[in-house]
């Protein structure tokens, strides 16, 4: 091992004798009380030295051996210590990639302060290379969030949309002017592989499985009631090391017309919930941004629970989206290109964070935020107990399949 003080986090002297390591309250750590020697002992904690030469120069700053591993217990225990060059196979390959690397040392940066354990940031990298996602919408929200997992170092990120790129579908971080005219998909797919911090990860070979293994040994919480969506994940990272192409770890639903994000067709995720496929909604209606919920089969409310809660508290919902969905729409839909910009990039975001084994504010939550306060909300999407989901538990299923119409439930 050779300890490194992970140097994302900005280090200060806290009055005479305690370090804190880092800025905002979300990571930050505080150590004491530091004498002189121990202070200038952290100093060599560089990445440059292994263990018999850091206790060697202990010993010439009077620290006993004792206390040395004491200091460095804490320092793991307390996520601070990073290790650059023991991280497994996965990232001993994205090490020795030094061009992407250096597009992606910001990112490592980050995760080394999420991640706790020393070599977690590369091991976690390396483990996106391994990972598919799907994004389905190549408009000014889906492919910017196509584009983001790409650069973000996703191994395989395919864009489904059709027809071809209209004037309005193009945004700085999305498809750009060139492709007008272009089918959509391919379009996509060329500004997929250009936003890459590299070429695509092989399909087989040592460093795909190698990622994909490390990738199953997340430190993340657990996913609550989530089973199928981490056996789904686990699958996927699987199969990158047997058969060459990874299950889908995420779908992203970006459709061009935000009406399908704020009003999900129940019908379309359906083998989604069936396969236990995670996915995150996202897009912006009107001035309205939308990010989430992100679905975890059978552990969260889906779209036909959010459809069936809010005919619930609405009973002429049902008659208002048929109107919404077979009525004309004009060609352009309002779309402010800043908000779908942050649309984009916080659904990116949470997408990352699932993927990199956590479960993000958008678990089970839609996040919505309208023009022109932009002040964020958020509304937890539960499980409806008539959903054919299953998810809210026995009672209701039975329910359902004993064939009370859910007209009488409703008014009832
Ligand atoms: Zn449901």
């Amino acid at each position: 091992m050779y300890p490194m003080l992970k140097p994302a986090l900005r280090r200060a002297w806290r009055g005479r004798n305690t370090v804190q390591f880092g800025v905002t309250p979300a990571h930050a750590v505080t150590l004491g009380p530091v004498d002189i020697a121990t202070g200038s002992f952290l100093e060599l904690l560089d990445g440059t030295r292994g263990l018999p030469l850091l206790h060697e120069e202990a010993r010439a700053l009077d620290l006993p051996e004792r206390h040395v591993n004491l200091l460095l217990g804490r320092l793991a225990e307390a996520g601070l210590l990073d290790d650059p060059r023991s991280a497994g196979p996965g990232a001993d390959a994205l090490r020795r990639r030094v061009e992407v690397m250096d597009r992606q040392r910001p990112d490592v940066a980050s995760l080394s302060v999420v991640r706790p354990d020393p070599g977690g940031s590369l091991r976690q990298m390396a483990a996106r290379r391994a990972m598919r996602v799907q994004v389905r919408g190549a408009g000014r929200v889906g492919a910017s969030i196509a584009s983001v997992l790409s650069g973000a170092g996703v191994g395989q990120v395919e864009v489904l949309d059709g027809g071809r790129a209209e004037p309005w579908d193009v945004a700085p971080g999305g498809l750009p002017p060139a492709s007008v005219g272009e089918r959509r998909d391919v379009a996509a797919r060329q500004l997929v592989r250009r936003s890459a911090p590299g070429p695509a990860p092989r399909r087989t070979g040592a460093d795909g499985a190698g990622a994909g293994r490390t990738g199953t040994n997340g430190t993340g919480p657990e996913r609550p009631g989530g089973g199928p969506a981490t056996a789904g994940a686990r699958a996927g990272a699987d199969l990158a090391g047997s058969a060459g192409q990874p299950g889908l770890s995420l779908v992203v639903v970006a459709p061009r017309d935000g009406l399908a994000v704020y009003a999900p067709v129940v019908d379309t995720a359906g083998p989604w919930i069936a396969s236990g496929t995670p996915h995150l909604y996202a897009g912006v209606i009107e001035a309205t941004g939308l990010v989430g919920p992100l679905v975890l089969p059978g552990g969260t409310g889906c779209a036909g629970c959010l459809e069936l809660h809010r005919a619930d508290r609405d009973p002429q919902w049902p008659r208002m989206l048929a109107q919404w969905r077979s009525g004309r729409r004009e060609a352009a839909p309002a779309c402010d290109l800043a908000l779908a910009t942050a649309v984009a990039g916080l659904a990116a975001a949470h997408a990352l964070a699932f993927l990199d084994g956590d479960l993000p504010a958008s678990t089970g939550t839609r996040w919505e935020a309208a023009l022109p306060l932009l002040d964020w909300r958020s509304e937890p999407i539960g499980p409806h107990p008539e959903c054919s989901c299953g998810t809210a538990g026995g009672a209701g299923r039975e329910r359902a399949s004993g064939g009370v119409p859910a007209q009488d439930t409703m008014a009832g």
